[in-house]
């Protein structure tokens, strides 16, 4: 095995790996699916669990200490607890998480929990029903609400809640949103829409950080708080009464990719080393024709020789993946 740990050119230290578990997605979101909808891969073209967690091992002798696990919307996939009850009791991982869109959360929100999965994200863009309808083109708000309720109820923590805001679709409840870090102790993070694949969204919709801010800040002055070293990309914040917090992840209007340190795995076993260029190397064909750990770890590594500092699109919106956000997780 390469004794060298995922420090790239930039002197990033990669040591977050997520991983998209499938390309398939109980819901149509308007932002994320394109229309004409992309085929889905056959069965055969999706990394099989134990070839995942094959690579979450080696990954870990190279320095991965952090497994974030999304989608398409994981919890369709057959089988998914009780791979996440092994991905939990892999020797090395200090932090393991998972996105969801919270559909299925409700009914399975026990085996989450006993597989050891302690924190999750779950993204909901509005708390509207019609307008949940509008948006994933399915009626599901009340089953999505009552799982994020249940969530917290069973004791996940922090439970985020990821929303997408977008002009003339879910601006006008901002402020309703926000205000659920003054009621329940959720962490909120308003992630900037990001132009990727074939989704052609007006440019116009876009709803950047420091405009958000100014109007959620209508419900009291917004306190930085102190960024611990496992925090992510958001800048974050809480209303001095607030039992949650609000986060602004901003890839657009302040780009963090100086501090990136992530990887993604595609279900179809593409190791990206950034979300938003396309050079990607392709770890299932070698893992199917029997490569050694080693020779994984080596790639592993040549993914991180290639990432990029930086994306360009706050300057050229046409500059991101030609992939879907589905396919790559997010
Ligand atoms: N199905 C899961 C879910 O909905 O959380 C996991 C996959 S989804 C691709 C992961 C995250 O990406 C979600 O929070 C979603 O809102 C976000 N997302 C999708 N498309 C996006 C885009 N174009 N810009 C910004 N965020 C996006």
């Amino acid at each position: 095995m390469p004794d060298s740990t995922l420090i790239d050119r930039f002197n990033r230290n990669l040591n977050y790996l997520r991983i998209s578990i499938t390309d398939r997605c109980n819901l149509k979101c308007l932002y994320c699916v394109p229309q004409d909808l992309i085929p889905k891969l056959p069965h055969h073209e999706i990394l099989s669990y134990e070839e995942i967690l094959r690579i979450v091992r080696v990954s870990i002798g190279l320095g991965i200490s952090k497994v974030r696990i999304t989608g398409g919307e994981p919890l369709v996939r057959k089988g998914v607890y009780h791979f996440l009850e092994k991905l939990a009791g892999t020797e090395g991982l200090q932090d393991i998480s998972l996105t969801t869109n919270g559909v299925l959360l409700k009914d399975n929100i026990h085996k989450i929990k006993a597989a050891g999965i302690k924190r999750i994200n779950i993204s909901i863009d509005t708390l509207n029903r019609e307008k949940f309808k509008q948006i994933t083109g399915f009626d599901f708000f009340d089953q999505v609400w009552a799982g994020i309720e249940l969530a917290q109820k069973t004791g996940f923590y922090p439970i985020k809640i990821n929303v997408v805001p977008l002009k003339g679709v879910n601006d006008d409840e901002l402020v309703d949103i926000a205000r659920l870090s003054m009621t329940h102790p959720f962490h909120i993070r308003f992630i900037e829409y990001m132009p990727v694949g074939s989704i052609h969204m007006d440019i116009d919709r876009h709803f950047l950080a420091p405009e958000i801010k100014k109007h959620v800040e209508h419900l009291g002055e917004l306190v930085p708080v102190d960024r611990s070293t496992n925090d992510g990309p958001a800048e974050r914040f809480k209303f001095e009464s607030g039992r949650g917090e609000i986060g602004f992840i901003r890839p657009i209007s302040r780009h963090f990719c100086q501090t990136c340190n992530r990887l993604r795995l595609t279900a179809s076993g593409q190791l990206r080393p950034c979300l938003m260029h396309d050079k990607q190397e392709d770890l299932k064909s070698i893992i199917r024709k029997g490569c050694s750990d080693r020779e994984l770890a080596e790639v592993f590594l040549e993914a991180v020789r290639q990432k990029p500092l930086e994306h360009k699109l706050q300057k050229d919106h046409n500059a991101g993946s030609a992939v879907q956000m589905c396919t790559i997780g997010g």
